[in-house]
């Protein structure tokens, strides 16, 4: 398969579907792999096409705007008008994203695969990828197996990996100093849901909206994660949560309990007194499962020769809300248009593919590691904390900027003013000062973007040392 494609586009998830579309609709002749067939298509693991299912509708109203593309039913299942986050103790209740979706992801992932294909990319299913074929430290195409099992190589100036968290192509990238192979188990939330046909029994929005989603954290029930209530239609619910290892480690043994995620989760599902009676939905075979979703800042660098990553394999989820879906949108669109501008250039180098760090960085990528800072400023505070901290340390407006990663002048006099009681609460009050202040240095760091890739080890070496004080000042303390 050598010469007959610009770019090859490992994996036909939300990430992939879209950089094919785009790349081809801008005149790259692209292949787009996966290992599912088409009726799966999008599927994640055995477990079905695990996910939360919400999403913003700025991010679907993006890919509208960039390549015309509307979304309606059967992929959007319910709109809902926000989603909030609420204290362990359920007295205090913070907006933390506007007006968005919940997806019926089997029919999202057909429609983008779909899009893809009417704009000439090929798309070649039951094709297990297994690593890119580097050639003088330079990605030059992928290597795997076909339907039948045979070795096949496919060879094109651009790789787009947008393979997922687990990734094989990243992960067998030669050491570099632009993207890192491997993520660290510290910055990753182990995760699970069901999508389930529920009886619920009463009302209660602080248990479930049938207008919002809702977060509730508690370190109890989720460790270093929170647990979420999404509304579906027709009397559905996705109901899940997200724990973090270490987290769930040192809970376990000062409660002197064995839980595991499988465990919380059905804990959670009877914590929640609205729901009387429930059964696994068995649409898509897609009821129950479980995955895991990074929570840090995307990839320093998404390129390197002659590959460029989107999506989950590029660990581009929103480090506080775990939302994956917007940044695999927005960032393969953008990779798909930076592919096919080096193809009509028929420039491939690193400085040509390099402008597709700076659109993402400026669409999305510059909050997040502030935000993974605030990720881990959250997972050192127990549950009384977290009550303490959203009823005297911070205002609504003042929570809904943290949560969008904008860091607000935070009212810090009027905040003393109204005189925090007890030395734990005083202390991370002090480290939530800490933790902004890392936010803002490193927010203003990420607007200077290095322009080239000479630039980068400077600058990265700057995120690194930022990111080392903020690991070493707050540790999980979730009980
Ligand atoms: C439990 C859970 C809840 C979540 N909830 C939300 C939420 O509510 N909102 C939100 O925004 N995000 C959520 N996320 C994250 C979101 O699901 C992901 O960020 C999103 O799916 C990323 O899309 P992607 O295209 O990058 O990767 P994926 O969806 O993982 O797609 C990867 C594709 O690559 C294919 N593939 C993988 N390996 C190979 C291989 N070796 N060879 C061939 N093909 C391969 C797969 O078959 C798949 O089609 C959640 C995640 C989890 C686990």
């Amino acid at each position: 398969m050598e010469g007959s494609y610009d770019v090859i586009v490992a994996g036909s998830g939300i990430a992939g579907s879209l950089a094919a579309a785009t790349a081809a609709r801008n005149g790259a002749r692209v292949v787009l792999l996966d290992r599912n067939d088409y009726s799966q298509t999008g599927k994640k693991t055995n477990w079905g096409w695990v996910c939360g299912d919400a999403v913003a509708k700025s991010h679907t109203d993006f890919i509208t705007e960039k390549i015309g593309l509307s979304f309606g039913e059967p992929e959007i299942d319910l709109k809902v008008d926000g989603v909030y986050a609420l204290s362990p103790d359920l007295e205090h209740k913070f907006i933390f994203d506007g007006e968005g979706y919940t997806l019926n992801r089997p029919r999202l992932a057909k429609k983008l695969v779909d899009y893809a294909k009417k704009q000439g990319a090929e798309h070649i299913t039951k094709f297990e990828v297994e690593g890119p074929i580097i050639e003088d430290n330079k990605v030059v195409g992928i290597f795997g197996r076909d339907e039948k099992h045979e070795q096949v190589k496919v060879r094109a100036p651009i790789t787009i990996d947008t393979l997922g968290i687990a990734s094989m192509l990243r992960r067998k990238l030669p050491q570099n100093e632009y993207i890192g192979k491997e993520v660290s188990t510290d910055d990753i939330e182990s995760t699970g849901r069901y999508i389930m046909n529920v009886e619920l029994d009463g009302e209660d929005l602080r248990y479930y909206d049938p207008k919002n989603a809702l977060i509730h954290l508690n370190q109890v029930l989720a460790p270093g994660g929170y647990g979420w209530v999404f509304p579906k239609r027709n009397r559905r619910l996705n109901i899940g949560l997200g724990v973090e290892k270490k987290s769930l480690d040192i809970r376990n043994q000062k409660l002197n309990k064995k839980d595991t995620l499988h465990m919380l989760i059905d804990d959670y599902v009877k914590w929640n007194p609205l729901i009387k009676s429930w059964e696994v939905d068995p649409e898509d075979g897609n009821g129950k499962g479980y995955w895991s979703v990074t929570v840090r800042r995307q990839q320093d660098s998404l390129v390197f020769p002659g590959y460029m990553g989107a999506g989950d394999s590029m660990a581009m989820p929103n480090p506080i809300s775990a939302g994956g879906i917007g940044p695999a949108m927005v960032s393969g669109i953008l990779a798909g248009e930076v592919a096919a501008d080096a193809v009509s250039e028929k420039k491939f180098g690193m400085e040509n593919l390099w402008e597709y760090n700076i659109k993402y960085n400026d669409k999305y990528g510059n909050k997040t590691a502030g935000l993974e800072v605030f990720r881990i400023y959250l997972q050192s505070l127990n549950n009384d904390l977290i009550n303490y901290g959203m009823a005297h340390f911070i205002t609504e407006e003042e929570a809904v900027e943290l949560s969008y990663g904008r860091v607000p002048e935070l009212t810090i006099a009027s905040t003393f003013n109204k005189l925090l009681s007890g030395i734990s609460n005083i202390n991370a009050f002090r480290n939530l000062l800490f933790c902004v202040s890392g936010m803002k240095k490193l927010n203003a760091h990420y607007k200077s973007y290095p322009k080239t890739p000479k630039e980068f080890g400077a600058w990265k070496e700057i995120v690194d040392k930022e990111m080392k004080d903020v690991k070493e000042k707050f540790k999980p303390n979730p009980v």
